[in-house]
């Protein structure tokens, strides 16, 4: 391997750098700043939402407790909510009460899903953080680091153009693979014991959609609220119309009436790590989307006419590398419910881990689940924490926790321990969790 000089042209000093600008990275940022933390966000692509608008996943899954009753992740959550309503960007997940296209016509677990919009999205969330003062640095990919002792002391990013430099006083990993964590030297896992990650999809939009015909078939079959055309998808996989992909219908309606298919997968496991391998896995998903549409036109009643709007720009890759925190979350503490005294987030996602053959679901006691501060804080750098998809988890809690509303809640507690971190002159580990606590709920945050 070859070391490169790096010259540095910018220098940046602030608070608290947050690397990546996915759902997490936005809320971490977000939370930060309005801490009064002078906090300034690095971010890969053009925009911000990650895996929400690079990746055109949608819907945000519930925000809901188990029985669909309650909205338990609130706080920041709910301001987004709120603020993408105003904007004609999403519907409210009361509105969303299951079986309905919005919720793909599933119920289990889908009720109080949130569909959106992801150019509003876009919008919504750089004005929020534009309007908390965060400093937004796009096109500008993380490099390299620098440590003293346990503590990052500088990161490295470059644009098109030239390297950077940013000091912080605390550092936070949402670029959804632990990419700082690894530079940082700090403890990483990946996958479950076996290094088994999840599959990779490309999600895609179409227009065209029937929906009164759709509406009307699910609602005159209702074998297919389960099965969802599986026979039909299993008779395509047989006689070659539609070669790989999941074995049931998975697609949402959005605000604006075209549908977001999930549908295209990978079936091989892709080292989400390598360019070379996410490059060819790209080029094969917008084959794959191609023989998709053809099939679902032939196949699906309501989809005769669908065209096809966009294919994500970036593969959506499920499970990634993440860091090992001062806890690890993981499944027992969610079948048992353990209430952790630092918990930071309520929530009541299922368990939901998808390989080639489908989805497959850990049991947990259907009660909600509390993920801990602790699991987002660095075991090793002192300075480092970390929301959303690098969480400290194991393989079933991480299936759980990393769908869009509790990355956000996650994101929204961070942000807050980060800024006192950097103020008070702590570690991330030293900050009273009360406090934090204290902070989220003053927020409208629910921690019961
Ligand atoms: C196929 C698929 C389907 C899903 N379905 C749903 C669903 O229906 N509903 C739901 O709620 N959730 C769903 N999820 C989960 C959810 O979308 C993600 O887990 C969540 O959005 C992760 O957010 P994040 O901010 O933690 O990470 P990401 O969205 O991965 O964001 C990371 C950000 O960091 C940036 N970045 C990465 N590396 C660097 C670097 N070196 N320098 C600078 N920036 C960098 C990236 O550009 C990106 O913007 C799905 C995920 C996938 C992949």
């Amino acid at each position: 391997m070859k070391s490169v000089v790096l010259n540095v042209q910018r220098e940046y000093e602030c608070d608290v750098a947050v690397c990546g600008g996915g759902v997490s990275g936005f809320a971490a940022a977000v939370s930060a700043a309005r801490q009064g933390a002078n906090t300034l966000l690095i971010e890969n692509g053009g925009f911000l939402g990650g895996t929400a608008t690079k990746g055109l996943v949608a819907p945000f899954m519930t925000c809901y407790d188990a029985k669909g009753e309650k909205q338990i992740i609130k706080g920041l959550f709910a301001e987004l909510v709120q603020n993408l309503m105003e904007e004609g960007g999403a519907v409210s997940p009361a509105d969303c009460r299951g079986g309905d296209g919005y919720s793909g016509y599933r119920t289990a677990g889908h009720i109080g899903v949130m569909p959106f919009e992801s150019e509003v999205l876009k919008r919504v969330t750089e004005k929020m953080c534009l309007d908390a003062g965060v400093r937004l640095l796009y096109h500008t990919t993380l490099i390299g680091c620098e440590k003293d002792g346990n503590k990052i002391s500088c990161i490295y990013a470059a644009d098109n153009n030239s390297i950077i430099s940013v000091k912080a006083k605390a550092y936070i990993d949402t670029t959804g693979s632990a990419a700082l964590a690894e530079k940082a030297g700090a403890e990483t896992m990946r996958g479950n014991d076996d290094g088994v990650l999840q599959t990779a999809s490309m999600f895609f939009t179409v227009s065209g959609v029937d929906k009164t015909a759709l509406d009307a078939y699910m609602q005159n079959h209702p074998d297919m609220r389960s099965r969802f055309f599986m026979d039909e998808i299993a008779a395509g996989k047989s006689n070659g119309t539609f070669p790989c992909g999941t074995p049931k219908l998975r697609m949402f309606e959005n605000p604006d009436g075209t549908w977001t298919v999930n549908m295209a997968q990978v079936d091989t496991q892709l080292n989400e790590l390598d360019g070379e391998a996410i490059t060819s896995a790209e080029i094969e998903q917008r084959k794959q989307i191609a023989m998709i549409i053809e099939f679902l036109r032939q196949n699906i009643t309501g989809m005769e006419n669908i065209q096809l709007v966009a294919t994500a720009s970036d593969i959506g890759i499920r499970e990634s590398r993440r860091i090992v925190g001062k806890t690890i979350f993981c499944l027992e503490d969610m079948q048992t419910a353990k209430k952790f005294e630092d918990r930071v987030v309520v929530c009541a996602n299922s368990i939901d881990m998808h390989g080639k053959d489908g989805v497959s679901y850990a049991a947990h006691k259907n009660e909600n689940y509390y993920i801990p501060l602790s699991c987002l804080i660095s075991k090793n750098v002192d300075n480092l924490l970390t929301a959303g998809k690098s969480l400290s988890a194991d393989k079933y809690a991480f299936a759980a926790v990393r769908v869009m509303p509790p990355c956000i809640a996650m994101g929204e507690a961070v942000g807050i321990t980060a800024a006192i971190a950097a103020e008070k002159g702590m570690s991330a580990g030293e900050v009273p969790y009360k406090e934090v606590q204290r902070i989220l709920i003053g927020n409208g945050a629910y921690l019961e």
